[in-house]
């Protein structure tokens, strides 16, 4: 639970923007020193590693946009564009999969974009295409992202009988009027035949998407939107907060902000929803995501092994993650590794060379240090200096000085509770999760500003 004693001065300090830590460093400050020449090297490394493998893998293309979008997305109609995509992913994920060896994939995520924008025998040819490329486990967990004003019955249990188990659905919210402002326009009875029809497909496990922040949403209306979901019983649920950054994204400049809940009204909904599925059987994860009592992640919170990846909080003890597709992340060999954003630029980079790396950022000793940091952080709100030492060396003391020094002052506001052995985030400090966090982000100490991340509230 939030704690209520969070003020106007709190939110005036804290709410501002903050990275979400998917990884460390943040995808903002990798450059272009790892690139097409270095990866085919990084992935033979990462081949000769132990231990499982994720895979995720782009999709860019949706009918229509959605005023809010933060993704990477085309948006066309026109289905040539399928066809091509599919098999130029063919052909990254056979260079990649060379490369790589035979070292087992157990995870897989189809994101967007809209995966299911893709024609049935497109994502069977994708499917297909994965499990060629790679030696992928029996038991994969394998995970898609769909839409369900674009998804018919028969993608959802092709999708199903190809092996996915795990399903994820926007909603962000079904106040009327405010999907009409953000131009998504999505009912209710539609949402849940799409659950429905998954389950009944095989899915066995759902998330759903929730944004808050939005042009016109009311704490009320927000209110009956989570009365809807806690009905849906959806097994996970990620309420994001909107980012709202139309010098990255011109279509924002469509939003009005002047209508938009102030960060005093967000905090409300905020907590509005943290009482709707704490108390409707769900466990409040940390950031903003939650999972019903018993879900992997719920339980990986009560034992401690909860883990974070550029997917959000996850069971996966930090794998290696290889990124298929336009714009697509991943890590691999001690690097994190980012294609080409532009789907032009990375048709013509596959096509040329079956690899489209353009940027990342090989991880040092400190940056593992900080990493892990800024993650126990993040998945547990509490780190123990004595673990930093036994994983780093024993000097993780003088190495992060000034970090602790501004851990005291976040403990003055209320927001740690701080002692000689460890960090503990407090009630009040959980709201601000991502800026305690940011303590121990020596990069964006080092930037001119923030305004690419969203803010905390
Ligand atoms: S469907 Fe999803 S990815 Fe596509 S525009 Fe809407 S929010 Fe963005």
């Amino acid at each position: 639970m939030t704690d209520p004693s969070v003020t106007a001065e709190l939110l005036e300090k804290y709410g501002g923007p903050a990275p979400r830590y998917t990884s460390y460093p943040t995808a903002l400050d990798w450059k272009d020193d790892v690139g097409p020449d270095d990866y085919p090297e990084l992935l033979r490394s990462a081949g000769e590693r132990e231990g499982p493998l994720s895979l995720y893998v782009h999709v860019p293309f949706c009918e229509k946009r959605c005023l809010f979008c933060g993704c990477n997305v085309k948006i066309t109609r026109d289905r040539e564009w399928g066809r091509k995509y599919v098999e130029l992913l063919r052909r990254e994920a056979e260079t990649a999969g060379r490369n790589l060896g035979g070292r087992e994939v157990h995870e897989i995520h189809w994101g967007g974009g809209t995966p299911t924008w893709l024609a049935p025998d497109e994502l069977t040819a994708l499917w297909d295409a994965v499990g060629s490329a790679f030696s992928v486990s029996p038991d994969v967990e394998a995970a898609v992202e769909v839409d369900p004003r674009v998804t018919s019955d028969e993608q959802l249990r092709l999708l199903a009988h190809l092996g996915f188990r795990r399903l994820s659905l926007g909603i962000q919210d079904f106040d009327p009027l405010v999907q009409a402002t953000v131009q998504r326009v999505q009912s209710v009875e539609d949402t849940a035949r799409t659950v429905a029809v998954a389950r009944d497909a095989g899915f066995r496990s759902v998330n759903v998407d929730l944004m808050y922040g939005l042009p016109r949403q009311t704490r009320d209306g927000f209110q009956t939107t989570l009365d809807h979901v806690v009905a849906l019983r959806p097994d996970r649920v990620a309420l994001f907060g909107y980012a709202h950054v139309p010098w990255l994204k011109k279509h924002h400049r469509a939003l009005d902000t002047a209508v938009a809940p102030t960060p005093a009204e967000k905090l409300v909904i905020f907590k509005d929803a943290v009482q709707a599925f704490t108390s409707a059987g769900w466990v409040f994860l940390g950031l903003d995501h939650f999972a019903l009592t018993g879900d992997p992640l719920a339980c990986a919170l009560a034992d401690g092994t909860l883990n974070r990846n550029f997917m959000g909080y996850t069971t996966r003890p930090g794998d290696d993650t290889i990124g298929l597709g336009v714009s697509a992340i991943g890590e691999v060999g001690g690097a994190y590794v980012q294609n080409a954003r532009e789907l032009t630029d990375w048709q013509d980079a596959v096509r040329d060379r079956g690899v489209a790396v353009v940027r990342g950022h090989r991880l040092n000793a400190e940056d593992r240090l900080r990493r892990d940091a800024v993650m126990r952080i993040m998945c547990h709100g509490r780190l123990r200096w004595a673990d930093l030492d036994a994983a780093h060396g024993p000097d993780t003391a003088s190495l992060l000085g000034p970090e602790r020094a501004a851990l005291a002052s976040l403990a003055e506001d209320g927001l740690v509770h701080l002692n000689e052995d460890s960090v503990q985030v407090t009630g009040t400090g959980r709201v601000f999760l991502r800026q305690v966090a940011a303590v121990f982000d020596r990069y964006l100490r080092d930037r001119d500003g923030q305004d690419a991340f969203s803010r905390v509230i």
